[in-house]
């Protein structure tokens, strides 16, 4: 994360040193080089490196980048648990995506159980994951990762325009779905589905139901999949 209040006009900045590593070691980048930091809340500067070690970069904020890399609605993608490095290809795609944040569940079927420090280091894991391909692909507004909650006890308190649940073998989402909702839901499930109850308890709080062709996508796919389709639906 860059601190939002770290970067002024001319006022050299220190960048952390997950950053510095990235971009003397992988990138490896020199002094007088070119490039953009982003603060994680919206704005984005171009810069110049002024020093360079593999722990600290130092750099002089030139000037304040405001183009919007932003998707046209806000989607707050909801996700159970996935095993292993396939949880990070769904947070690191869907953020390529352009999902807005994510919230992770306990479902009925979710086979991956995490508390305590365990939990905490993957959420932080997770967060790091999102933020590096931020980094990658430019967005300059990163997604929060919320700590898993029980589907039954989230899904009175989700809250949006349109929410959707994505489900093998439902009626596709029809063409005009997205048209004047300001913000959007997409829940996908686990790889042994959702149960029928959990599907009727999402209807019973207004989440519609719908698949995408005839194929079962794995758990990671599908909400990436998913994105990618619901913005070929909204032009603007
Ligand atoms: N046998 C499970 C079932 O029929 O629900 C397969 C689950 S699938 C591996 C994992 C999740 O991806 C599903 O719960 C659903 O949310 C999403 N999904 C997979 N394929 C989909 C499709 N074609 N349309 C909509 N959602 C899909």
């Amino acid at each position: 994360f860059f601190d939002p209040q770290l970067f002024t006009k001319g006022q050299p900045a220190t960048l952390g040193e997950d950053a510095s590593h990235h971009i003397s070691r992988v990138l490896r980048m020199k002094e007088g080089d070119q490039l953009q930091v982003f603060n994680g809340e919206g704005g984005a500067w171009q810069a110049q490196i002024t020093a360079l070690s593999r722990k600290a970069v130092t750099v002089l904020p030139a000037s304040f980048d405001s183009e919007n890399r932003l998707p046209p609605r806000p989607v707050t993608v909801a996700l159970p648990l996935i095993k292993g490095e396939r949880m990070d290809y769904a947070l690191q795609k869907a953020t390529e995506l352009g999902a807005h944040q994510f919230q992770l569940l306990n479902t009925e079927r979710t086979d991956v159980r995490l508390d305590g420090e365990r939990l905490e280091k993957k959420l932080r894991h997770w967060q790091q994951v999102v933020i590096s391909a931020c980094e990658q692909c430019g967005m300059n507004l990163v997604p929060i990762v919320l700590a898993p909650q029980p589907l039954a006890d989230w899904l009175p308190t989700a809250d949006a325009g349109l929410k959707l649940i994505a489900h093998p073998g439902e009626n596709p989402l029809p063409a005009d779905a997205c048209h004047g909702v300001a913000d959007i839901i997409l829940l996908t499930g686990p790889e042994g589905g959702f149960s029928e109850a959990e599907i009727s308890a999402a209807t019973e709080q207004g989440f519609v139901s719908f698949a995408l062709g005839n194929r079962i996508l794995r758990a990671e796919t599908a909400p990436v999949a998913l994105l990618a389709a619901l913005w070929a639906r909204i032009s603007s």
